[in-house]
C-alpha cells in the first residue's frame, strides 16, 4: 500500500499543503509516501511554455528529490507523450505501488482544470480516493466577492478584502509542515524509483549548452535557493522597496517570481515572511516597502482568482468582450524588431533584450515593450502575450495575460486605452541615466547624456550609425493617434 502526492507546479517541500495532507495520511496510515512528478511535452507545446521554464522545473525536480530521498520518500518522473494519457498513467501508477489515495495542489489554468476532473473520474472508476487542494494562492479563488457577492473586477477593493480576509483568518498564513521519514521499508520497496534520475528535457524544449549554463548561472534552482533569496531580499532591500522598485537598473526587486511559478516557494511563505519582518505585524501598514511588496504578490492571487471565475481568458478571448473588435496590424517585421531588440527605441530594445537573455524582464519594462506592442506597433497582444511565455523562465498563464491584458487595455482592471504609454517619457523617467539601457544595447555604449534616450534626434546619430543601431520603426505620436482611433472604432465610439 501507498499514498501519491503527485507534484506538479508545487516543486517544493517546506510549506506545501497537499503534500503535508499525504504525509499525514500516509503516516496514520502507516503505509509509504510516493511521490510523482508527469513531464507533459504535449502541455509544454500547448501552452508555450518556455524551454528556460522547462530547464528550471527539471533541475528543481533534482533538488526535491534528493530533499525527499533523505526521507526515505521517492520521487518517480516520468515523461508521458499524450497529454490526454496522462490520468489514465498516475491511475496505472497506483495499481504498480497499491496506492489508494492521490493528492495534489489544484492548478487553475482549464486543460489543468480538465485533466483533473478526467483523473477524478479515472480514481473513482478505480476505487481510489483523489484529493485537489488550494495552496498556489493565498486566499482560495471564490472566498472574497463584492458586497452583491460578485467577484471582483477590480484590484484595489480586491486587494483590501484579501488583506482584511487573512487578518480575519491568520491561519491562511500558517506554515505546513514537510512529510515525516517513510518507514525504512520503503528503500526496498521503491528501490528502482530511488536509483533512477531526473529525464533529461524533452527534444520540443532542449536548451543549448550554452543556454544551460547560462539559465543555471541566472537563476538556480530548488526551494533552499528561493528561501535564501528571499531572505536576502527581506535583510537589505524591502524597505526601500517603494522608492525603487520602479528602477530597472536599481536591482531592488526579490527575483523571487520564477520560484513562485514553479513553485519552489510558495506565495504563503513570501507573504508570511515579509508580514514578520513589518513591526506591525500586519499585512498592510507599518514599513511601506514591506506593505507594497505584499501588494505585489497579492496581484499574483488577483489574477489567478480573475482567471478562475473568468476562464474564457484562458481561450484567447479577452477579458473585456467589447474589445473583440479592434483591427490589429499584422505586421510581421514590426513583431521581428520588437522580438529582437531592434525597434529604435532604446528602453524598449533594452527590455527585450534582457528578456531574450534571462529569461526576465523587470516589471515597469514589462509594461512599457507590451504598451509598445499593442498601442505603437497595434500588433495583437496575444502576439506579444504568446512570445513572452516562450521566453520567460517564471512564465505564468494568470500573471502574464492578466500583465497584458492590462497593457493592452482589453483586460480586467486595465487601463483605460486612451492612456498610452510614451516610450521616451517612460525612459526618461524610469531609466533617467541611462544604465540600463547601457546594460543591454551595446551598440549605444558609448553615448552619453540624454541622448541615450533618443540617439536619432538628440546628436548621437553617428555613435548609433556606426555600431548599426536602428532608427525609430515607428513615429510615436502618429502612432498613438492611429491607436486611439482604432481603439475607438473597434469599440464602436467612433
Ligand atoms: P517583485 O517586485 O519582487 O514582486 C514580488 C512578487 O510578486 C513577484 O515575484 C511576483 O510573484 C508577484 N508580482 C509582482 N508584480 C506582479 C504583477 N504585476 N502581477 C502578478 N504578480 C506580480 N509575473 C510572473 O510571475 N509571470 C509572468 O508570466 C508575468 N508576465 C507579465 C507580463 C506583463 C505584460 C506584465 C506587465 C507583468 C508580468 N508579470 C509576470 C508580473 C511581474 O512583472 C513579475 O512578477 C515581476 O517582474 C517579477 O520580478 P520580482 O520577483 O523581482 O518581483
Amino acid at each position: 500500500d501507498a499514498v501519491v502526492h503527485w507534484f506538479k507546479r508545487d516543486l517544493r517541500m517546506s510549506d506545501n499543503k497537499g503534500l503535508f495532507l499525504a504525509g499525514d495520511k500516509a503516516r496514520e496510515a502507516k503505509v509509504p509516501l510516493v511521490c510523482l512528478f508527469v513531464v507533459s511535452p504535449q502541455d509544454y507545446e500547448a501552452h508555450g511554455t518556455s524551454a528556460a521554464r522547462v530547464d528550471f522545473e527539471l533541475r528543481s525536480l533534482e533538488v526535491l528529490k534528493r530533499d525527499l530521498a533523505e526521507r526515505d520518500i521517492p520521487l518517480y518522473v516520468e515523461t508521458v507523450e499524450k497529454r490526454r494519457g496522462v490520468p489514465d498513467r498516475i491511475v496505472e501508477l497506483c495499481g504498480e505501488w497499491g496506492a489508494k489515495h492521490v493528492f495534489c495542489n489544484i492548478e487553475y489554468e482549464v486543460d489543468e482544470l480538465r485533466r483533473e476532473t478526467l483523473l477524478t473520474k479515472k480514481c473513482l472508476e478505480n476505487g481510489i480516493d483523489f484529493t485537489a487542494v488550494h495552496d498556489d494562492v493565498v486566499v482560495a479563488p471564490g472566498r472574497l466577492s463584492t458586497g452583491q457577492g460578485k467577484q471582483y473586477a477590480v484590484y484595489s477593493p480586491w486587494y483590501r478584502s484579501w488583506v482584511a480576509s487573512i487578518h480575519e483568518n491568520p491561519d491562511l498564513l500558517e506554515e505546513f509542515e514537510k512529510p515525516e521519514k517513510n518507514p525504512e521499508s520503503a528503500r526496498e520497496k521503491f528501490k528502482a524509483i530511488f536509483d533512477e534520475s531526473i529525464p533529461k528535457a524533452p527534444e520540443n524544449k532542449k536548451l543549448t549548452r550554452e543556454e544551460e549554463k547560462r539559465f543555471e548561472h541566472l537563476w538556480p534552482a530548488g526551494e533552499h535557493e528561493a528561501v535564501a533569496r528571499l531572505d536576502k531580499f527581506l535583510n537589505e532591500k524591502i524597505g526601500r522597496y517603494s522608492d525603487t522598485r520602479n528602477y530597472p537598473a536599481a536591482n531592488s526587486t526579490a527575483m523571487v517570481s520564477v520560484h513562485h511559478s514553479a513553485g519552489t516557494l510558495a506565495a504563503r511563505t513570501s507573504v508570511r515572511m515579509a508580514r514578520n519582518v513589518n513591526r506591525t505585524k500586519k499585512l498592510d501598514g507599518g514599513n511601506q516597502g514591506i506593505a507594497g511588496w505584499i501588494s505585489e504578490v497579492a496581484w499574483r492571487d488577483f489574477y489567478k482568482h480573475v482567471l478562475a471565475h473568468w476562464p474564457y481568458v484562458c481561450m484567447y478571448k479577452p477579458f473585456k468582450y467589447e474589445y473583440t473588435n479592434i483591427e490589429w496590424e499584422y505586421n510581421n517585421d514590426h513583431f521581428d524588431a520588437w522580438c529582437k531588440g531592434k525597434t529604435g527605441f532604446p528602453i524598449v530594445d533594452a527590455a527585450m533584450r534582457q528578456l531574450n537573455h534571462m529569461g526576465y524582464m523587470h516589471n515597469r519594462c514589462r509594461m512599457i515593450v507590451a504598451s509598445f506592442l499593442s498601442k505603437d506597433l497595434l500588433l495583437d497582444w496575444r502576439m506579444g502575450e504568446k512570445y513572452f511565455m516562450e521566453q520567460l523562465i517564471d512564465g505564468d498563464f494568470a500573471s502574464n495575460n492578466g500583465g497584458w491584458g492590462f497593457s493592452a487595455s482589453t483586460g480586467v482592471d486595465p487601463q483605460p486605452y486612451f492612456r498610452i504609454f510614451n516610450p521616451l517619457l517612460q525612459s526618461e523617467k524610469f531609466d533617467p541615466d541611462g544604465e540600463y539601457i547601457r546594460k543591454w544595447v551595446v551598440e549605444l555604449r558609448d553615448v552619453e547624456g540624454k541622448a541615450i534616450h533618443e540617439p536619432y534626434g538628440r546628436g548621437a546619430e553617428d555613435i548609433a550609425r556606426k555600431n548599426g543601431y536602428p532608427e525609430p520603426i515607428v513615429n510615436h505620436k502618429e502612432c498613438r493617434d492611429r491607436a486611439l482611433e482604432r481603439y475607438k472604432v473597434g469599440l464602436g465610439r467612433s
